[in-house]
Order: structure tokens, then C-alpha cells, then sequence
């Protein structure tokens, strides 16, 4: 498949793969990218919106589409670029806290949860059950394609330090971070 530039990092990282409709995410830099960058950063700002005050929704997402993207849309993108867009954003928050020096002390672990929905991801459903290091963040476990976001519906779960060690006594492994 032919590969074009990010317009972000100028890698030649990018196929069609990477794009829902008019908007993309560069599995090299890991930002979102789109021919239409005004497009892309009222999209962005209403996720942003959303995530500070709860208002907002996949549909204020499907209205900027609709309104002001020339190329033909897709119904399911509007509520899968909010998803994408907020998980990475709340992940983010997440993977931040728990590296926190008081946090990772009492949490030094977290547990993988998958969730059995309509279009399973074989790979995260393998992780199932499986404990990380605090310093390992969820969305590199994850994956940054399209595809790994898109259907995720998968969790992470912090484990306090009492019951990480009565696991680890049980034979509980902390699983490695392998590159892909
Ligand atoms: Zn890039
Ligand atoms: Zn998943």
C-alpha cells in the first residue's frame, strides 16, 4: 500500500488505513491529521469541550462532518472519532496520575479488562486478565492504529500494592511492553 506524509511530523507514515473520512491519525506521531484542518480542530475542540464539562456528544461530532466536509461521510464516524478521541484523552489523564510518586507506591499495577463487543479485537482480547507496571501506559498496550482504537472497548483497572503482592504470591506475572 502506498504510503503519504504526515502533515504533522512529515514521516511517510500514512495510508488510507489511517483515515476515517476526511480524518486521520498518524500511527507514527500520534496525532490526528486531516486535508481539512479547520474541520479537524473544531472537532478536537468539541472533545476537549466535552471532556471539561460533560456537554457534548458523538452528534455535535457528526454535525461538523456533515456541515463542513465536502468529501461522502460515513454515519458511524462522528461517534467513533469522539470515542477515539476521548478514551485517548482520558488515558492520557490516567497514565499520568498513576506514575504519580504518591500514587504508584499504593498503585503500582494495573489489570487489563476486555470487553466482548461487537467487533472484538482479537489481539486485546488475548490481554485479558494480564497486569502491567504503572509506568507502561494503556494506550501503548493498546496499539495507535485505527483499528486498535476504533473497537476498543477494553479498561484498565489499578491494583492497590496489598493485593499485587497476595497475587504475585498466587504466581501473577507482570507482563512486558513488546514492540510491534
Ligand atoms: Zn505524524
Ligand atoms: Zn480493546
Amino acid at each position: 500500500m502506498d504510503k503519504f506524509q504526515c502533515p504533522k511530523c512529515f514521516a511517510p507514515s500514512l495510508t488510507p488505513r489511517d483515515f476515517l473520512g476526511p480524518i486521520g491519525f498518524c500511527p507514527s506521531c500520534h496525532q490526528w491529521v486531516s486535508a481539512y484542518p479547520e474541520l479537524l480542530q473544531r472537532i478536537e475542540q468539541l472533545v476537549e469541550g466535552s471532556q471539561r464539562t460533560g456537554v457534548g456528544s458523538h452528534c455535535d461530532v457528526f454535525d461538523c462532518l456533515e456541515a463542513e466536509c465536502p468529501d461522502p461521510k460515513n454515519s458511524e464516524y462522528g461517534f467513533d472519532l469522539f470515542h477515539m478521541m476521548l478514551m485517548n484523552r482520558y488515558s492520557q489523564i490516567h497514565a499520568r496520575e498513576r506514575v504519580d510518586p504518591d500514587v504508584v507506591e499504593s498503585f503500582p499495577v494495573w489489570r487489563w479488562s476486555s470487553l466482548h463487543n461487537e467487533r472484538p479485537n482479537a489481539r486485546h482480547m488475548k490481554l485479558d486478565g494480564k497486569y502491567f507496571p504503572a509506568s507502561v501506559r494503556f494506550v501503548d498496550v493498546r496499539g495507535w492504529t485505527i483499528r486498535d482504537m476504533r473497537d476498543c472497548g477494553c479498561g484498565s483497572t489499578p491494583v492497590c500494592i496489598d493485593d499485587w503482592n497476595l497475587l504475585k504470591s498466587e504466581g501473577a506475572k507482570l507482563e512486558r511492553l513488546r514492540k510491534r
